[in-house]
């Protein structure tokens, strides 16, 4: 019988926004001047793994969901990313997350690599106990692939403390003593960290202050609109407002609220801890649509929603000074070519939420130690490190000419470069 030819299969996580993770490496690699081995190795993840979670539902029933981790390297430590549910969970969504993670860990000179993983699901359409089967049995099924040297997980979006109690809960019964260091961003009861949960908002902030400042900007005089008002943006929408600086519109997926005068922050957090979101909320206030929001008159627009918000379509019609992405890929290749050419500053991902991962860096050195800190000091440590991470970007953008995300991918890959040198490759 005569052969038939195949194609090769393209790879599988080979998605658009993979191809968005790709197309920045690969022009960052342009600029880093590394060796073929570090452009080999890190085009790539180091191991995918898909999963399908079998879970009984409240009524009797049985679903399946579908499950990944994805984790990108492993030269510089254990990898380390969160865990999403949400119904675009895909292995090329974890994949390219991932490789933002090994990035973000360089730059901020953490030592660990980048993982991400998720279930496909939509947790509004669940029940607790649903939620908490399906984090269960997730963690089961992880447990061969994660390990306090290994993998460590946290929360990402729509996932919190809780569900971070469950995993290390369900890790520690299959290993049969306590084992925190498994995952961060738990609670405190269980060996958190203090400031976890408002490290990445408070690190956002941080970031814009020192981009205020290099700029001559006052952050108290800013007038900043903020997509997105979860853990990231809520608490990026606080830190804004308790410094002094005018926040005039917020968003969640149920919509906005524009406010010229200024949002009285504190009331829609009570709001939104009552009825579960921004949707119903009028008091003082017009509802705009989350296109509406990115689209108006601001000098700082925080993305802290979702990946793919600026695209090609509306980088034209945005009207702010500054942008800063709270959020993990907000910016999509063609978005950030044309606020390049508008000349509006983007303040990169992989540096300016990068206050989670560092907080849980200090969770995880606390639960290995046995030894825990004060809220002051971690929120001192944690600005030594956005600052100075902040700064050493500053200045390769500055010296070089090029982006601020260039200049972040740059000073990212030669830490990793730097060790994959060293180390070589096995055999
Ligand atoms: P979250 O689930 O707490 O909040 C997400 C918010 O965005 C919610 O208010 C949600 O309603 C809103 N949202 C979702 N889709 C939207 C849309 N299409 N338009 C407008 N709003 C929308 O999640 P989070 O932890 O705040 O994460 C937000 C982003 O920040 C994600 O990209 C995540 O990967 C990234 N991030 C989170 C952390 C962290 O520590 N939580 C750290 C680094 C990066």
């Amino acid at each position: 019988m005569a052969k038939v030819a195949h194609p090769a299969p393209t790879l599988e996580w080979d998605t658009p926004l993979y191809q968005q993770a790709l197309t920045q490496l690969e022009h960052a690699l342009e600029l880093a001047d590394v060796p073929d081995l570090t452009s080999t190795r890190l085009r790539h993840p180091e191991r995918c793994v898909i999963f399908s979670l079998p879970i009984e539902m409240d009524d009797g029933s049985y679903r399946s969901f579908p499950a990944y981790r994805v984790q990108h390297s492993s030269v510089l430590g254990p990898t380390k990313g969160g865990i999403r549910y949400d119904e675009a969970v895909d292995l090329g969504e974890c994949a390219a997350l991932a490789m933002w993670m090994t990035w973000k860990c360089a730059l901020l000179r953490l030592p660990y690599g980048g993982a991400k993983g998720g279930v496909r699901c939509n947790v509004r359409e669940l029940s607790m106990n649903e939620v908490t089967r399906i984090t269960r049995r997730f963690t089961a099924e992880l447990a061969p692939f994660i390990g306090p040297q290994l993998d460590i997980p946290a929360p990402d979006m729509a996932t919190n403390e809780q569900t971070m109690a469950w995993m290390m809960d369900t890790y520690s019964m299959q290993k049969g003593y306590a084992v925190p260091e498994i995952v961060t961003g738990k609670p405190i009861s269980i060996g958190g960290s203090v400031f976890r949960h408002e490290a990445t908002g408070a690190g956002v902030v941080m970031v814009i202050e020192r981009a205020c400042s290099r700029l001559g900007w006052d952050l108290a005089t800013q007038r900043c609109a903020v997509q997105g008002f979860g853990n990231v943006g809520g608490i990026a929408a606080t830190e804004l407002h308790d410094k002094g600086a005018r926040v005039v519109a917020v968003s969640d997926i149920s919509g906005g609220v524009y406010s010229p005068a200024g949002l009285d922050i504190p009331t829609l957090h009570a709001y939104v801890a009552q009825h579960g979101s921004l949707e119903g909320y009028t008091k003082d206030v017009e509802r705009i649509t989350n296109e509406e929001l990115l689209e108006l008159e601001c000098d700082i627009l925080v993305l802290a929603a979702r990946e793919d918000q600026v695209t090609g379509e509306n980088a034209g019609k945005l009207r702010c000074k500054l942008v800063a992405e709270g959020a993990n890929g907000p910016t999509s290749n063609e978005g950030d070519r044309i606020l390049a050419e508008r000349g509006i500053p983007v303040l990169p991902d992989i540096l300016t939420n990068a206050g989670g991962v560092t907080v849980s860096y200090f969770e995880w050195v606390q639960d290995l130690g046995r030894l825990f800190w004060d809220r002051d000091e971690i929120r001192r440590r944690l600005a030594d490190k956005m600052s100075d991470a902040f700064d050493r970007v500053w200045n390769v953008s500055q010296e070089r000419g090029i982006s601020l995300r260039d200049a972040a991918l740059v000073a990212a890959i030669r830490e990793v470069s730097g060790a994959l040198e060293a180390r070589g490759v096995y055999p």
